[in-house]
């Protein structure tokens, strides 16, 4: 459907994922009349092909995970199986709610979403090109959000139906009973965790020697030890040369080391490429990086005055939709006049939903120590925490790194790790004094409620102000 819509407008946003709807969202709040071009689907990567479908599926992977742990509570289960396609169905509908409600707020917001593809002609000035033919708008201000799309390898070109990347994986109908994942990343860690819940064996090939190059080590190991045990194969320091087609449908993939493996289905998870090349009119150029993503300052402005860009599409920044969201209300902050400090990189929350669940923000320990700072770290396992006991869970950690005063006791939060259930749900507690900057001293009357997962996180803090409880 395409709105009608004035040719002039405050500000244009060119891409309605999590940092171009955010961004329009943000513009209008601030009293501008605004334009959103979406080329395909309002909601972007995130709720069509990303946080929203994988999440969907690794909730089915937990409730599965739940059943099977039932006869511990005296609940028979029996006859248990998985109908994918409708789990698949499941998905798409709960999409489709959100992407209605999304456009539904646009609207609202008299924000102005226009169907088509978004090219930059010059400062003030996009060109949209719909099945309608092409239009003009001009602005003061455009924001560019177009995001990014699956990279892809060269020894394993996508076909949709043996070779898929994660938008394909995403749409499966049903789950393959052999599947290799190329990439131990996020997503490579998800996909792995619940495919190996719905009943796949899994093997995981990671180039670089340990899965989860970001994370701090002791989130890599644990969550090799963890899948490990659960049958996941995982082969670091692993590339995967090249593959054939073997018989009935399967493929067999060549190891650097000369080695084979047959599956039925290869996942290929190795991070995303910035969607540049259609973004710009012939004679439009602007600073970007050997990679095609965009350079902005600390106010997301590019090189050309009054274009902005946001998410994934900015260089060297994580691509996150949260991320994404915090840009877009910078961009609008320094569009309207009204300057909001820049995004603190360094305090990013990072959420992993694979099981166990992974949660973390600030400075790892080797990140600590590369800069040289002095640090006190303290470890504590879930293991004795009574929640994660009542549900059954032992595996995970709170790890807390902190700068070390001069009298030798712990000083400020520079980083916590979480791993254990819900993880995720515990960050801002953390985030909170990583972003403030505070001392283990300032959080001592820190109170968890009890029987709580985050009492471990608190535990620990409590345990570095020398005053520790259960753990010292
Ligand atoms: C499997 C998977 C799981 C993920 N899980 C998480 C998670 O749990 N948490 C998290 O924070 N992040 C997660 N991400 C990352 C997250 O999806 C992205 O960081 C986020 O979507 C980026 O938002 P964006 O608005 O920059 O780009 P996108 O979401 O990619 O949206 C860009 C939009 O712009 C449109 N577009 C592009 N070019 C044009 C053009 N020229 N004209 C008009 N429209 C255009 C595209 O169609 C698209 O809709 C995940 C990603 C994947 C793939």
């Amino acid at each position: 459907m395409t709105e009608t819509a004035p040719a002039n407008f405050d500000v244009v946003v060119i891409g309605g994922g999590p940092a171009g709807y955010g961004a329009a969202l943000a513009a209008s709040s601030a009293g501008k009349s605004v334009a959103l071009i979406e080329a395909a689907d309002l909601g972007g990567t995130c709720l069509h092909r990303g946080c929203i479908p994988a999440k969907h599926f690794l909730e089915a992977a937990s409730v599965v995970r739940s059943i099977g742990d039932a006869a511990r509570f005296g609940i028979k289960v029996t006859d248990v199986s998985i109908e994918f396609e409708t789990t698949q169905l499941a998905k798409c509908s709960l999409v489709d709610g959100i992407a209605t409600g999304l456009a539904k707020l646009l609207r609202t917001r008299k924000v102005a979403i226009i169907e088509g593809h978004g090219r930059l002609l010059g400062p003030g000035f996009v060109e949209v090109t719909s099945t309608n033919g092409t239009r003009q708008l001009s602005s003061a201000s455009v924001i560019l959000a177009p995001g990014s799309t699956p990279r892809s390898l060269a020894a394993l070109p996508v076909d949709d139906v043996h070779i898929v990347n994660s938008d394909g994986f995403l749409n499966l109908k049903e789950i393959p009973a052999r599947v290799a994942i190329v990439g131990g990343g996020a997503i490579g860690c998800e996909f792995a965790s619940l495919l190996a819940d719905l009943g796949a064996t899994v093997t995981i090939f990671e180039g670089l020697p340990r899965l989860l190059a970001g994370c701090d080590v002791d989130v890599s190991r644990l969550i090799t030890r963890s899948f490990t045990k659960r049958g996941i194969t995982v082969r670091v320091d692993s590339m995967v040369a090249g593959h054939e087609r073997g018989t009935n449908g399967e493929t067999i993939l060549k190891l650097g080391d000369g080695s084979t493996v047959h599956v039925d289905l290869v996942v290929v998870s190795v991070g995303r490429a910035p969607l540049t090349t259609e973004l710009f009119g012939p004679t439009t150029e602007l600073e970007m990086d050997d990679q095609g993503a965009i350079i902005v300052d600390d106010q997301q402005r590019t090189s050309l005055p009054g274009v902005y860009a946001v998410g994934d599409v900015v260089a060297g920044r994580p691509q996150l939709a949260h991320v994404g969201f915090a840009e877009a209300l910078v961009a609008v902050g320094s569009l309207a006049g009204t300057p909001l400090p820049p995004v603190n990189y360094d305090a990013i929350p990072w959420a992993i939903y694979c099981h166990p669940e992974i949660a973390y923000l600030g400075l790892t320990e080797a990140q600590a120590q590369d800069r040289g700072i002095s640090v006190t770290v303290k470890k504590d396992p879930i293991g004795g925490n009574s929640r994660a006991q009542i549900m059954g869970e032992s595996e995970g950690f709170a790890k807390v790194i902190c700068t070390t005063n001069e009298d030798g006791r712990a000083g400020r939060v520079l980083g916590v790790h979480l791993v254990g259930p819900w993880a995720t749900e515990q960050l801002s507690g953390p985030s909170l004094a990583v972003n403030l900057g505070l001392n283990v001293n300032d959080l001592d009357t820190f109170l968890a409620p009890h029987p709580s997962l985050s009492e471990t996180y608190g535990e620990t803090l409590l345990a570095l102000t020398g005053r520790g409880l259960h753990v010292h």
